[in-house]
């Protein structure tokens, strides 16, 4: 079961997750949790202070992140949970405080540092916790990520090495399951093979909650969150949007894209890979059941599962004569956006001209320019990408023609189908998101 940081936010988000974990101790339940929410902004911000010479600044501004941790100890535990608690607490301040002046120092290095600062968040929420738990009567035993979670050393977005933390979550884990205890991890925070302290990039708890649901063969990884699993559209354009019982792997992974409330494809990996159910459920509305996330998932009866979308849409058209026939004219074309670091997200081809999607425009004038060179280029802003998914979209005949049968009226800028199975992504204006969105549900749903 793994928390989000909202899930552990204030006092009563504490309470809710004890409730949680209560009505699941049977199932000798792993809790991986997150830092409470703004606090791993917040230790990032003040290490980025310290770096520019201000290590005592930096420190402050951390205080009311640490008066909120004591907030929830005093309100939740008992005097031993608290005595402990606030303990921990203090240790935590002085070797941050400590790191703080490091890294103004640069007396290590720098990326090695933030790794060490920012695990703080994962570090505290996870002990109070556990004494939160340890409080509502169940009996748990924080257990220290890094001793389990084993990666290289790419810190800020280290990469598991899978044998030796399947190896050391079982070895570690095991007997405290066995022993009928419940295991509480913070998520996030790892070590090197050297014991250096790394994380698995922002977002990463998913990720660590995974590889140890893996490496243990759990029944089910839980995600719980504060929505109720993915939905079939957003909530605000259809009011009768509803949660999708069961995604599968490749349609979660397209879906990623249009929102962060879909889980992150690489950090469920390890669970797909596995066959290990995810479930994304929601720590305010316990008893639904969410979405729930397999490798492969039947096809539902009108093939479409989900219509997301996403506004801020540039198109930009490339053509030219040069292409007809050519090799290397693509390869020239994706060079300019790695030159400028830009993400595209939809492509078409014609013979002669390349149509593409971006929604980072910071550096447009300067790709422009150099597209210039390949050929002529028009740029149309206010767009929208809307993506259609399920199992079964590619294979279907008919679908094709159901889906713009539905929006007949609408004029498309380009059309993406068949790069995946499940996925029938096209592009129109901004305005005209709304309506298409509503159209397609009614139809659909
Ligand atoms: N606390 C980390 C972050 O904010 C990891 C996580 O929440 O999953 O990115
Ligand atoms: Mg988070």
């Amino acid at each position: 079961m793994k928390f989000g940081g909202t899930s552990v936010q204030d006092a009563s988000a504490f309470l809710r997750v004890a409730k949680i974990a209560a009505s699941q101790q049977e199932f000798s339940p792993v809790i991986v949790t997150s830092a409470m929410s703004k606090f791993t902004d917040a230790l990032l911000g003040s290490f980025d202070t310290a770096k520019k010479g201000h290590s005592t600044i930096a420190f402050t501004s951390l205080q009311e992140h640490f008066d909120r941790h004591s907030a929830v100890s005093s309100e939740l535990l008992g005097r031993s949970g608290q005595t402990a608690f606030e303990a921990e607490l203090d240790l935590a301040m002085q070797e941050l405080s400590d790191l703080l002046l490091r890294a103004e120092r640069r007396s290590l290095p720098l990326s090695m540092l933030k790794d060490a600062v920012v695990s703080y968040g994962e570090q505290l929420s996870s002990r109070l916790l556990a004494e939160v738990l340890r409080a509502s009567g169940i009996k748990t035993r924080q257990v220290d990520s890094r001793r389990v979670i084993v990666t290289d050393e790419e810190y800020g977005a280290a990469a598991p090495i899978w044998e030796e933390t399947e190896k050391l979550v079982r070895l570690e884990l095991g007997p405290i399951i066995e022993n009928g205890e419940v295991p509480v991890l913070g998520g996030f925070i790892a070590a090197s093979r050297s014991g250096e302290t790394t994380t698995l990039g922002r977002g990463g708890s998913d990720y660590s909650a995974a590889l140890i649901g893996a490496a243990l063969d759990a029944r089910e990884i839980q995600i719980w969150t504060d929505v109720t699993g993915v939905l079939t559209c957003d909530p605000r354009i259809c009011s009768d949007a509803r949660t999708i019982d069961v995604l599968s792997y490749e349609e979660a992974a397209e879906l990623a894209y249009f929102g962060a409330k879909v889980l992150h494809p690489k950090t469920i990996k390890p669970a797909v890979d596995h066959k290990i159910p995810v479930r994304v459920c929601n720590s305010h509305q316990p008893s639904e059941r969410g979405t729930m996330v397999l490798a492969e998932s039947a096809v539902s009866p009108n093939k479409i599962k989900s219509i997301a979308h996403k506004n801020g849409i540039t198109v930009l058209r490339i053509s030219s004569a040069r292409m007809l026939g050519s090799y290397g004219f693509m390869a020239a074309l994706f060079q300019i956006f790695e030159r400028f670091r830009t993400v595209i997200d939809v492509i078409s081809t014609s013979e002669v001209s390349v149509a593409l999607t971006l929604d980072n425009t910071e550096s447009l004038e300067k790709i422009v320019s150099e597209l210039e060179r390949l050929g002529d280029v028009e740029i149309e802003h206010g767009h929208a990408v809307i993506c259609v998914v399920g199992e079964g979209l590619r294979a279907s005949a008919g679908l094709a023609s159901k889906i713009f049968s539905t929006i007949d009226n609408i004029s498309i800028s380009l059309i993406s189908h068949g790069a995946s199975s499940v996925n029938m992504t096209f592009v129109i204006k901004e305005e005209k998101v709304n309506e298409v969105i509503k159209r397609l549900h009614n139809s659909f749903f």
